[in-house]
């Protein structure tokens, strides 16, 4: 089956965009990936019998083979189908107008217009080809383009869309009715007060940043004066706009922001309200209109400097370029060094540059050990992947979506390289001299500028260190500082990783990027994750070597009670994991999974239900669901008993700690008292895995038939195996012998 989809809460443009891409692939289904905003859902509902339009609930996603992607190429804003990119054996087909960004889903084929509407993409192909479209398409094309464009207002419009408005116009499209949806659904009270922001506009500059004030007075309640903000938001194409509306004895502000800027979730704050950094409102008791329009002009005035001193820090710093010098690679060993240089020399022959980046130089830098080699190429990456494994003899895999490939070598070192992609936005910025504009933009989406360095290769520049961002600086002075500060908004696993780094290698975070990050907390950027990403990071943290720090962070910037309400880290809690590395080391590493053992700890104070929500929530129910049964029993309990001073025998210990995992039993191990950790090792070394002296086949041999008997009676012979009642396969048949008639007797 051949889906087209787009973005979650689909508009306009998206729902334009997915008819018209169904000229072209006629065979495939529309499927909305999530909502639809409310002028859209208004529109469906007079032309449902014709677009044809089905939600996921109305398909089985397991038939999908064939993914039409429009006007959005980022995974998290496809809701459930966003997982379904990665699958293999779905081809996926991109077509998007939005500006390139980290990690972007690249599909078999990709058509990506820097222009101001995703439908003007697709009446192009529409033209060329000589597609028949109705006036209905057309007009339904059109109001696509008119949204996205501010009816052609925009800065980011382009002539290829007025050209395709125009062409639409041609075919039939009725503005009148391209009109009537972009005003839809107000009441003649909301006409009324747009109509007085719109007569009331004051523009501002301030630090570079266009501000639009609207005000108005009214005697009586008019509800969402946030959608009034967003019309006059894509009429005015400007950094912000706030309306500042008395009704009755109340004020109402509601900002918006387009620019990194401007967060006007920050500056309603101080006005007593709250939101995100592009949409918020406060309301505020009293009357005096002008004397809260001042106030708030000094609050965004002073909020824009304050980001521009601390936020854009990091960003066009004059490059550096050093030569690392030969101590700098004492970390690495000499075949990998001659490794790296013959991928520059291939890579020279190819004329291509190529980069080693990421972790694998950060860690050079502090000398620490770190072999995850991640290449990146300003070209055809997957390509040069596949001459590197030809030439070195290695496998190749290529994720043609993303425009990566990973090569494995005979010796099991594993290359993954990345293609970095032409920005389309490219800014007119000076060209660095050792790398091109692709490697910066590649850089510059990283996370923390100690992640976005590289080193150079090519011959003769091998060992060029490429330092756009401060990162040795910031490696130098242990801090951890984001490359721009809308960086945890884009993506929130960011906020993990930060917690991550700072306790590996004690760096902290600068006050400002700390600041981003709780301001994200604030603005419950976590929850836009999805809980498979939530749940991967938070396996990374509790498997470092020593995860305690981290937890703590976690724990004091609220983020665990994210995960549950009643999640906390108590002293208790800390106790076991302080003991844990001592507990752990005690047993065969190769039996246990490290970061269970904590994850385990860190429940430990819920009760078995709440424990039950957290494993589902956080995708632990599946396969490491066994592994936390501990945490279902009444654990305590059995500790209690480990811990007396009561004599306890073997297979009354095998009977308590049967089928708990080795992770649980390091847990209960952990907290020295009484005779716990002894007891423990008794039952791991001698007793949870003797042979009876009996077997199935001695049963039957000896007249006992197969039922439920059996394994009661094979119970009986363990326990007095394990207490040493029994010694040899005589005494456990006459063993059986006995309890077998006493069985017969209670039946
Ligand atoms: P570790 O040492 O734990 O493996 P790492 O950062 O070295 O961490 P990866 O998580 O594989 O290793 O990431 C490799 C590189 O990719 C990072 O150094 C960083 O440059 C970039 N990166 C990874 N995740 C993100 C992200 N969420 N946002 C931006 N850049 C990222």
């Amino acid at each position: 089956m051949e889906i087209i989809t787009s973005h979650t809460n689909a508009d306009f443009d998206s729902l334009a965009a997915m008819v018209a891409a169904r000229k072209i692939y006629p065979d495939a289904i529309l499927v909305f990936s999530g909502s639809a905003d409310a002028s859209v859902k208004q529109y469906l509902k007079s032309n449902a019998d014709w677009l044809k339009i089905l939600h996921l609930s109305d398909i089985n996603l397991k038939e999908i083979t064939k993914i039409i992607l429009v006007d959005t190429r980022e995974i998290h804003r496809l809701g459930e189908l966003g997982p379904l990119i990665e699958k293999p054996g779905i081809e996926v087909h991109v077509y998007d107008h939005h500006p390139t960004s980290y990690r972007d889903i690249v599909g078999e084929k990709n058509v990506i217009k820097p222009i101001g509407s995703a439908a003007t993409i697709f009446v192009e192909i529409i033209r060329e080809r000589k597609i028949p479209i109705t006036s209905q398409e057309a007009t339904l094309f059109c109001a696509g383009i008119y949204v996205d464009t501010g009816s052609l207002t925009f800065a980011t419009t382009t002539a290829e869309d007025a050209e395709a408005a125009e062409w639409l116009l041609k075919q039939g499209a009725d503005l009148q009715v391209v009109g009537e949806y972009l005003n839809r659904n107000l009441t003649e009270e909301q006409r009324n007060l747009l109509n007085a922001l719109l007569a009331s506009l004051e523009y501002k500059t301030m630090e570079g940043q266009s501000i639009v004030i609207a005000s108005a007075e009214v005697e009586e309640y008019v509800e969402d004066l946030a959608v009034l903000v967003h019309r006059l938001v894509d009429r005015e194409s400007v950094s912000a706009v706030f309306a500042v509306v008395r009704m009755g004895d109340r004020i109402y502000v509601v900002g918006r922001s387009v620019s990194p800027l401007v967060n006007v979730g920050e500056i309603l704050v101080e006005q007593g309200g709250g939101g995100h950094h592009t949409a918020a409102s406060a309301c505020i008791k009293g009357t005096d209109l002008k004397k809260t329009k001042n106030e708030l002009l000094e609050t965004i005035d002073k909020k824009i400097r304050r980001r521009l001193t601390l936020g854009i820090e990091a960003f066009e710093r004059p490059q550096r370029a050093s030569i690392l010098k030969i101590e700098d690679w004492s970390t690495v060993p000499n075949h990998v060094i001659d490794l790296l240089k013959s991928i520059g020399e291939r890579a020279s022959q190819a004329s291509i540059n190529v980069f080693v980046v990421g972790g694998f130089v950060r860690d050079l830098l502090l000398g620490v050990k770190n072999l995850d080699l991640d290449l990146v190429v300003e070209g055809d990456g997957i390509a040069f992947a596949r001459l590197l494994a030809d030439q070195l003899k290695g496998s190749f895999f290529s994720f043609e979506k993303f425009g990566t490939a990973s090569v494995v070598l005979p010796d099991h070192l594993k290359i993954d390289v990345a293609t970095a992609r032409k920005e389309f936005y490219a800014r007119p910025a000076a060209l660095p001299e050792v790398a091109g504009t692709s490697l910066k933009q590649d850089l510059i989406r990283r996370d923390f500028s100690i992640n976005g360095m590289a080193v150079k290769l090519n011959p003769p520049d091998f060992g060029q260190l490429i330092d756009f961002f401060n990162g040795q600086r910031d490696l130098q002075h242990g801090v951890l500082r984001v490359m721009h500060p809308l960086s945890f908004i884009d993506d929130p696993t960011r906020i993990f990783r930060a917690v991550r780094f700072e306790e590996r290698y004690h760096f902290r975070m600068d006050s400002h990027t700390e600041k981003l990050l709780k301001d994200a907390l604030r603005e419950g950027m976590i929850k836009h994750l999805s809980m498979e990403r939530i749940s991967n990071e938070i396996v990374l943290i509790l498997s470092e070597p020593n995860p305690l720090p981290a937890v703590r962070r976690m724990a004091s910037l609220r983020i665990l009670s994210l995960i549950h309400p009643d999640l906390k880290l108590s002293q208790k809690t800390i106790e076991i994991m302080e003991a844990l590395p001592d507990a752990i080391a005690k047993f065969p590493s190769s039996e246990i999974e490290r970061w269970i053992v904590y994850a385990i700890t860190l429940l430990s104070g819920l009760n078995p239900s709440q424990t039950n929500e957290v494993l589902t929530t956080l995708r632990w129910s599946g396969k490491e669901k066994d592994k936390f049964s501990i945490l279902l029993s009444d654990w305590r309990k059995t500790f209690q008993t480990l811990q007396s001073e009561n004599p306890v025998k073997p297979s009354a210990l095998s009977k308590l700690l049967e089928g708990l995992s080795p992770e649980a039993l390091i847990f209960l191990s952990s907290p020295k008292s009484g005779h716990t950790l002894s007891r423990i090792q008794q039952y791991w070394s001698q007793l949870h895995k003797i042979d009876l002296l009996v077997t199935g086949k001695d049963l039957v041999a000896m007249g006992f038939k197969p039922g439920p008997d059996y394994s009661r009676m094979l119970e009986k012979l363990k326990a007095a195996q394990l207490d040493g009642e029994i010694k040899t396969k005589e005494e456990a048949k006459e063993f059986l012998r006995k309890s077998g008639d006493h069985e017969k007797t209670l039946d």
